[in-house]
């Protein structure tokens, strides 16, 4: 194996970048010639190639967002499109590639590792929805994005007398909730594991109320729920005036967390790693901060586990 590229598909993911530096820098060090592909599985199949080398990725560990652009692609679903994807790489002579993203993005790795062009995998996206790794690219800076803006609504909030809903990402995970909502001391978390009742949040904004709390935060994952829809259900209830915020891109923005440079660093590396050890249709990942490997099927039929103990934890801490 001579030429290796790289790729970032799906939602865009902080520490994408520095995933894409660990890959060019341990690429060129295990001798091979790295091509960034633009714009995901859309870029292979128009043969959107760049040749990378060090000085490609200067500058970019710290930023959001991927230098080599995502796209999702309808037509790289179809036999057809993967054909044409798998032709374009052996065109320009490439029998490696990495694929930075979710699920999608993995069950596409796999669809071109069984068409000759070994594949591995790298978990970007904010998400966290990834069974079998304990952490993706991204997930720590939306957390932390989302950390902000409780402080920084919890500061007006509290000079009104407002309960606040906030609404954050995860698609069907509630983990950016959870995490974010114990690490911001928030009063209610919002998740689709768990649900929740209507009256539960009433009586807690209630309580909270009478005791003399000038203000309650309650955070919402947007696959448990609307943030308008609850701040209207709960005025209709109580007397108390909610104001909801959903927070939408702006948890993927901004600068980079450590925690997300140095995960993205090590998958990245592991994965040229792999390539250069002759493995394909694997994705990398971390398990109680080791380093994993495993076949991309047995990795897409894991089910994600919620975790409870830590959702039971920020209740209590409520
Ligand atoms: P995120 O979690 O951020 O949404 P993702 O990788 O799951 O990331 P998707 O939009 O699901 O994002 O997938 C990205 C791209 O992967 C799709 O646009 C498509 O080109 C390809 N893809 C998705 N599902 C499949 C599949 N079943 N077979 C082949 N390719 C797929």
């Amino acid at each position: 194996m001579k030429n290796i590229a790289v790729l970032t598909s799906g939602g865009d993911a902080p520490g994408m970048n520095a995933a894409i530096r660990a890959v060019v820098r341990m690429g060129i060090i295990s001798g091979f010639n790295v091509f960034g592909v633009r714009k995901g599985f859309r870029g292979l199949i128009n043969g959107d190639f760049e040749k990378m080398n060090e000085s490609s990725v200067s500058d970019i560990i710290q930023r959001g967002g991927t230098i080599l652009q995502t796209a999702r692609s309808e037509e790289f679903k179809t036999e057809e499109g993967q054909d044409k994807a798998a032709k374009m790489a052996k065109i320009f002579d490439i029998d490696g590639l990495v694929v930075i993203g979710g699920d999608g993005s993995f069950a596409g790795a796999k669809r071109l590792s069984e068409k000759g062009v070994a594949c591995i995998g790298v978990p970007g996206t904010i998400d966290n929805d990834l069974a079998y790794t304990d952490y993706s690219i991204g997930f720590d800076t939306a957390v932390n994005n989302v950390l902000d803006a409780i402080n920084r609504i919890r500061d007006t909030s509290s000079s009104h007398e407002r309960a606040s809903i906030i609404e954050v990402m995860g698609r069907y995970s509630g983990d950016i909730a959870l995490y974010a909502g114990l690490a911001g001391g928030a009063e209610g978390i919002i998740v689709p594991e768990m649900g929740f009742e209507l009256d539960d949040i009433c009586r807690l904004l209630i309580e909270r109320k009478n005791k003399g709390k000038l203000h309650s935060i309650i955070i919402l994952a947007e696959g448990a729920g609307d943030a308008k829809q609850l701040e209207q259900q709960i005025m209709e209830n109580v007397d108390i005036e909610v104001r909801s915020t959903i927070l939408g891109y702006i948890q993927r923005g901004g600068s980079t967390t450590a925690f997300d440079r140095i995960l993205a660093s090590r998958l990245g590396a592991r994965a040229v790693e792999l390539l250069a050890e002759g493995k394909s249709s694997r994705v990398v990942g971390i398990r109680d901060n080791k380093l994993i490997d495993m076949e991309i099927v047995e990795a897409l039929g894991m089910k994600k586990v919620f975790p409870r103990e830590l959702y039971e934890l920020a209740i209590k801490l409520q």
